[in-house]
């Protein structure tokens, strides 16, 4: 604005230092000319300062050609030429402020755009469900996000396919074209369904789908589904099932032993001889023995579910808590032969003493489970660095390698056994492992099928 000045005074300088008529009458055209010397820093103005400084800087422009207008200028009618100047001067600064305004705003509104589309197509790709979109009514498939290779597809693969190949078999195809339309009818724009899908590879899935719909013009246009493969979840559901079945058909078979044990000595027990009594009773002292056994490791889980598994660990005696176990287990099985290979001098675990006794008893209880009548069972120690290793060895049906990957799991019953009708809800091995590794010990098997097993455990010796 300055310099712009500056230059328009030239003129004025000139003629008070009296240069020649010619001269001065050049320099005279030349403010008009170079008046447009002021658009410069009325459009800076408005480039940075929009029409507020648009406004502002042809106003002082205003007042540097009004000053020369009025007192300077030998054509004093001209002033009317600088005003009118000034006003076209101030509508361009202002007409390119809010040209200027508007392209900021589109790029700007273009950048949010962008970005919300960026973010939105890579939370989509982010995320474990396969998202799609659904052209209405040929339910032709019109985008597809990354995460459709749950499917086994490139989301390209399935862009502009009917969404008939996602399911086994036209009846769940339609079926779910069912529960739309039901949906539909009843003014919901949201469906959640459960339906079996198919991977690229023909493999069947269970899966749920969210569908939510948009309508044009009150018809449905498009909707937007989100697949999730729920197998694990099906899984879950069929294991937990399988468990209570499982836990409450062991439940169920003691407290039958124990009603009818205690029902008979009530009301036949004056026509019972005291051996046949005493026989009943320990019949259901032993059954409520197993069932007190089978609550408790139900409790433990439920702890260590909860992340509430507290140990209480000190110095503890391994010769008292094997030798007090094989009691309370001989007990249960006076049919086999129970062996306790114990160091002359066995040094002290830093333990919980009721949960090193659960685990034995688990495990001797399966030695007497899974192995005949007369078998040796086995419990034997030796310190190995920082750890006790405590082994349980039976000479039971064993094994297979095969199997043995499978043991310490939830609810895990091998074949045999089950065939074999031995009782159990395949609780006992994973409350083994479960208590171990809270005491920072680790639990394995060694056997053959046929041979007998070993089950180890280790657990930290106390002055470690
Ligand atoms: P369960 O209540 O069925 O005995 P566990 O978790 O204790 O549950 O054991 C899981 C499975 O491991 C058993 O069903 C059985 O098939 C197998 N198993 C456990 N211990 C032995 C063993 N000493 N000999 C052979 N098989 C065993």
């Amino acid at each position: 604005m300055m310099v712009c000045a500056i230059f328009y005074y030239l003129g004025i300088i000139i003629e008070l230092i009296g240069w020649p008529k010619p001269q001065w009458e050049i320099l005279s055209t030349v403010h008009d000319l170079h008046r447009l010397l002021f658009f410069v820093p009325v459009l800076y103005a408005a480039y940075i300062f929009r029409v507020r400084g648009a406004i502002v800087t042809a106003v002082i422009s205003m007042l540097i050609f009004l000053h020369r207008a009025t007192f300077i200028s030998p054509y004093p009618e001209s002033l009317l030429r600088p005003m009118a100047f000034v006003i076209i001067l101030g509508g361009v600064g202002i007409l390119t402020s809010k040209l200027l305004d508007n392209i900021t705003e589109r790029r700007r509104a273009e950048q949010a755009l962008r970005e919300s589309r960026d973010y939105l197509e890579r939370l989509t790709n982010s995320m474990w469900d396969a998202v799609f979109s659904i052209k209405m009514p040929e339910r032709v498939i019109e985008w597809a996000n990354d995460s459709f290779r749950l499917i086994g597809y490139n989301p390209e693969e399935c862009v502009g396919r009917t969404t008939e190949f996602l399911y086994p078999d036209k009846s769940e195809f339609l079926d779910f074209g069912n529960k739309l339309k039901n949906a539909l009818a009843a003014g919901k724009d949201i469906l959640h369904a459960e339906q079996l899908l198919k991977r690229k590879g023909g493999e069947v899935f269970p899966a749920e789908i969210t569908t939510t719909v948009y309508k044009e013009k009150g018809e449905v246009a498009r909707v937007t589904s989100i697949v999730r493969d729920i197998t694990k979840r099906k899984r879950l559901e069929q294991l937990k099932e399988e468990f209570i079945g499982l836990v409450s058909h062991e439940l169920r078979s003691p407290l039958t032993v124990i009603t009818g044990a205690v029902n008979t000595v009530l009301t036949e027990g004056a026509r019972l001889s005291p051996e046949e009594t005493r026989q009943l009773l320990n019949d259901a002292a032993s059954e409520a023995d197993s069932l007190s056994h089978l609550l408790g490791n139900l409790l433990e889980l439920s702890r260590v579910q909860a992340n509430r598994l507290f140990l209480h660990t000190e110095a503890i005696s391994v010769r008292k808590v094997i030798q007090d176990t094989v009691e309370e287990i001989k007990r249960q099985s006076s049919a086999h032969q129970f062996v306790v290979d114990l160091l002359r001098k066995v040094p002290s675990v830093y333990a919980d003493e009721l949960r090193m006794e659960r685990i034995l008893y688990n495990l001797l209880e399966n030695a007497v489970k899974y192995s005949p009548q007369g078998g040796e069972i086995r419990v034997s120690v030796r310190p190995v660095e920082e750890h006790l290793v405590i082994g349980v060895s039976d000479q039971g049906i064993g094994i297979s390698h095969a199997d043995q990957a499978k043991l310490f799991r939830p609810f895990q019953r091998l074949e045999e056994s089950r065939l074999d009708g031995v009782k159990g809800a395949g609780l006992g091995l994973l409350v083994c492992r479960r208590l171990v590794e809270a005491h920072g010990g680790r639990i394995w098997v060694e056997s053959e099928p046929g041979r007998g097993s070993t089950f180890f455990f280790t657990m930290p010796l106390s002055h470690s």
